[in-house]
């Protein structure tokens, strides 16, 4: 936390706006949009349940197909489930990790041919780090098909200077506890089309019609921010450069410490690419690291009470997407096999950074142990 979350709380408290709306909610949004450029933002109660209106908002119903990324968190894919559709997943490309324009064009011709032109597409930008945008939306836009933007992980993040989560049609970000930013739970939907945005409200807010009794015409979602958690979200919006810098200065360091050990490799930003560095990502190859496996330095920091963790698991990989048709290069697959997520909070300290980089000169060099 920063220094004034507490004061917005106070203010939620003091003025007796503990509700799912109310000021803090109106003035969140208003940063929100502020900061990123996008046109319109809808604070809801989380990233998951912002997905979940996303595809509500562009129609997508039972048996519908809906192109999602395959390298990332399991809350991507499953509000697709949640609308009775089929995800179909897409592999990942070298540069970025994200999804592979190619792949997509491949995945949509194979769909329609199929004789099912898909119903969104649902890019991931992954750690960060934005996704190859110009390319997905040129292709998305070739067949007309809406771009939903996971930017769940890119708040602070742009490509050729346009923040992520504003070049979908619609696009989304979450607080959730472990992100960037955090209002302990929460997320937020943006999009230029005003009216879409206002039907993510009314829908997040029980779908009740204008009545002066509890009217409704359509089934509601409650899904809105509080006005409590708002006032977090406000407070954590005037440290989020502060946020991004610290954690773009420990991936400078990592790099700078690890960068020139044989076989282990970072993702670096192509040109006109920015990332948050939400989280350090690095691969270990034991084919150029003298055998060392990504599974050697996680359980030699974690004997040391470090936690890191394997990268995202594919979705074309785990049991519960097993039946779900899926375009693969083989890309995600070997990242899981060789990626490793390094400690990367806001408030690493230089000894704490310190003691990861003595255990990998450890491991990694064990003669001058
Ligand atoms: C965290 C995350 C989400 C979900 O956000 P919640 O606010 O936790 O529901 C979605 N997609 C990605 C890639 C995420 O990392």
């Amino acid at each position: 936390m920063g220094n004034k979350e507490l004061e917005y709380v106070q203010e939620a408290f003091k003025t007796n706006w503990i509700a799912p709306l109310g000021p803090h909610v109106d003035g969140f949004e208003h940063d929100l949009a502020t900061y990123t450029g996008a046109g319109h933002v809808a604070a809801l109660s989380s990233g998951t349940a912002a997905l979940h209106l996303a595809l509500i908002l562009l129609g997508v119903g039972k048996d519908d197909e809906v192109i999602c990324q395959s390298l990332t968190f399991a809350a991507s894919a499953n509000p697709i489930v949640y609308q009775g559709a089929v995800p179909v997943f897409v592999d990942s490309e070298e540069d970025t990790w994200g999804m592979d324009p190619e792949l997509l064009e491949e995945a949509i011709k194979d769909r329609i041919a199929h004789g099912k032109k898909p119903k969104a597409v649902i890019p991931v930008h992954l750690y960060g780090m934005p996704v190859k945008m110009d390319e997905i939306m040129a292709i998305a836009a070739a067949y007309d098909i809406p771009v939903v933007e996971d930017a769940a992980e890119a708040l602070g993040s742009t490509f050729r200077g346009k923040a992520c989560g504003t070049f979908g049609q619609l696009g989304i970000l979450s607080f959730n506890g472990n992100k960037i930013i955090t209002t302990s739970g929460g997320g937020a939907l943006t999009g230029n089309d005003e009216a879409l945005i206002k039907k993510a409200r009314f829908l997040a807010t029980q779908a009740k019609d204008p009545a002066p009794h509890y009217q409704h015409s359509q089934i509601g979602y409650n899904y809105r921010m509080s006005n409590v958690c708002a006032g977090i979200g406000r407070g954590q919006m005037e440290v989020l450069n502060e946020r991004v810098a610290q954690r773009r200065a420990n991936h400078e360091y990592y790099l700078n410490q690890l960068g020139d050990f044989p076989g282990i490799t970072f993702v670096i930003e192509p040109e006109g690419f920015y990332s948050n560095r939400w989280l350090t990502t690095i691969l270990v190859n034991p084919a150029e690291s003298n055998g060392v496996t990504r599974e050697d330095l996680r359980l030699a920091l974690e004997k040391e009470n470090i936690e890191s963790r394997p990268l995202w698991k594919p979705m074309h990989l785990q049991p519960v997407f097993e039946a779900a048709p899926a375009y693969e290069n083989g890309t995600s697959e070997r990242l899981f096999d060789q990626g490793l997520c390094l400690p990367s909070g806001s408030n690493l300290t230089q000894n704490d950074l310190d003691r990861v980089i003595n255990i990998f000169n450890e491991v990694m060099q064990p003669q001058k142990v």
